[in-house]
């Protein structure tokens, strides 16, 4: 019987990394993967063909709005979907393949197929069965579902994000349920495809979890782009035929009724961790009420030599929270300190402009009834903002209103989910909104936008 000193379950963006860190610190690893490809949901119908579709339809976008501005005359692009599509599993493919790479490089084994694990100590895949000092449960999650639409990805009609991924056309009507980050990413690459999209959400706001600003400005610059909201509205059910959906809506404040007709219905309503067929129950691991497996601050459940990471245990589903979770639990099985630092998981909603968040929103800070700071500056007064066609939106950072440290940002804006990460460095320290606002910036960058925030939260800006 082949035996590891760590077997890892699943190798998305939690798994796969967690495989090479702890190939890397000297563990004998392997990982076990029932996908045809690695990288889990992230790299295959995730994170990375969304934003080569999201990449693709911005260039559209940008032909079609701003190029005649620049000079730059002529026949607008026509798109060949087929082609898109093409392009984006190509981007997919060599992510994945590099993965493959890197498991050969680190001397990773990869077990194909899907694993279960019969007794602690032991992983069966098909007929085989392994011995693992250490099991690392990172089977991440699936979308969930909504009573009443009844997800259907090869009709193509209601779909789940993995179903809108690859479309066998762009619809001319799309409902995208759910106002969240899929929903509004998805949502534009259709919007800018040229179909008429409608979000319909349960509540009152886009993007619950974001700063109260950032969701008004968010929606108006979608609105603008021509994405239509219904907000407060509780979906009841939808009706199919061969070709289209009839949706059925009650809006909250009046209980009144209503329907959409569209030719694709994207289902956007969250993701709900997966851990069928490992045999979690039946092994004793203790499970949260929110159904995903329960750890402690060391990544282990409560049954000796398995630990859990990723969207399989609590915390946002995001692919470098996995990640992180990944690294630091081989760092702990390799006998290290592994560590998160949940308090600065950077959030990013990669529409045009991007989102990003950071630490706490104002809204918190006044539920907590901490004394805080705003300082505020508009993409308006950054040059190269201007320059490019992308001054809508801006920098807030919150700071104690006592110390000047920062607790937390948000940012509307040209490549704002680069731009969070120096703040987040400096939170990671322990900085200051001076300790920012004292940092050269090189001009002109989107980064002098952050800077001038920081020195909104002194002094004042300086463009402003
Ligand atoms: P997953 O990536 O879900 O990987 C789990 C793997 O385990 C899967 O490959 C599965 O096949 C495998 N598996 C499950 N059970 C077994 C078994 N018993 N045996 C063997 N293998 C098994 N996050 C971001 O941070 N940024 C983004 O831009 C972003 N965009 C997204 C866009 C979309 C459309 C979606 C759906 C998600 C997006 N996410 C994004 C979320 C991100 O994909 C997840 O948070 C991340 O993939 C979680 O990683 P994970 O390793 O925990 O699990």
């Amino acid at each position: 019987m082949a035996q590891y000193d760590v077997i890892i379950i699943g190798a998305g963006p939690g798994g796969y990394v967690s495989a090479i860190r702890c190939a890397q610190l000297g563990l004998k690893t392997a990982c076990v993967e029932g996908r045809e490809t690695l990288g889990g949901t992230c790299l295959n119908v995730g994170c990375i063909p969304s934003k080569a579709l999201l990449h693709a339809t911005h260039q559209l976008h940008e032909a079609e709005h701003n190029f005649a501005t620049m000079g730059l005359k002529g026949k607008s692009p026509s798109v060949d979907w087929d082609q898109m599509k093409a392009y984006k599993q190509d981007v997919v493919n060599s992510n994945t393949g590099g993965i493959e790479f890197l498991f050969k490089k680190n001397k990773v084994d990869w077990i194909k197929g899907y694993g279960s694990i019969p007794e602690a100590g032991k992983v069966k895949v098909g007929d085989e069965t392994y011995e693992a000092k250490n099991i690392i449960v990172a089977t991440g999650s699936v979308p969930a579902s909504l009573p009443g639409l009844e997800i259907d990805n090869e009709k193509g009609i209601i779909v789940d994000s993995t179903g809108a991924l690859d479309l066998p056309k762009v619809p001319k009507k799309m409902v995208v349920v759910g106002a969240g980050v899929i929903g509004l990413e998805m949502g534009s690459v259709y919007a800018r495809l040229g179909a008429e999209v409608t979000v319909v959400e349960f509540l009152d706001t886009i993007t619950p979890t974001m700063d109260g600003e950032v969701q008004k400005n968010l929606q108006k610059i979608l609105k603008k782009q021509g994405m239509n909201f219904i907000l407060g509205a509780a979906v009841q059910g939808a009706e199919t035929t061969k070709t289209k959906a009839k949706l059925t809506y009650k809006l909250k404040k009046d209980d009144s009724e209503h329907q959409l007709d569209a030719d694709v219905v994207l289902v956007a309503t969250g993701r709900r961790a997966f851990t069928d067929g490992l045999g979690l129950k039946e092994l004793g691991v203790e499970m949260t009420e929110r159904g995903v497996v329960k750890t402690d601050g060391h990544w282990a459940t409560n049954v000796k030599g398995v630990y859990a990471i990723g969207d399989a245990i609590d915390g946002p589903m995001l692919a470098h929270k996995a990640e992180d979770e990944g690294m630091a639990v081989a760092e702990v099985i390799a006998g290290k300190a592994g560590h998160v630092n949940y308090d600065v998981i950077p959030s990013v909603i990669y529409t045009h402009p991007e989102v990003a968040a950071v630490g706490k929103t104002e809204e918190e800070l006044k539920k907590e009834g901490r004394a805080y700071k705003v300082g505020k500056f508009s993409f308006m007064g950054n040059a190269r903002a201007k320059a490019v066609f992308a001054a809508e939106g801006f920098v807030k950072i919150i700071t104690d209103k006592e110390t000047d440290r920062i607790l937390g940002c948000s940012i509307i804006g040209p490549a704002a989910g680069d731009l969070i990460h120096e703040v987040c460095v400096t939170m990671e320290y322990g900085g200051s909104a001076e300790d920012l606002a004292l940092t050269c910036h090189a001009h002109p960058t989107f980064s002098e936008a952050v800077r001038e925030a920081a020195l909104a939260c002194g002094d004042g800006p300086i463009h402003m």
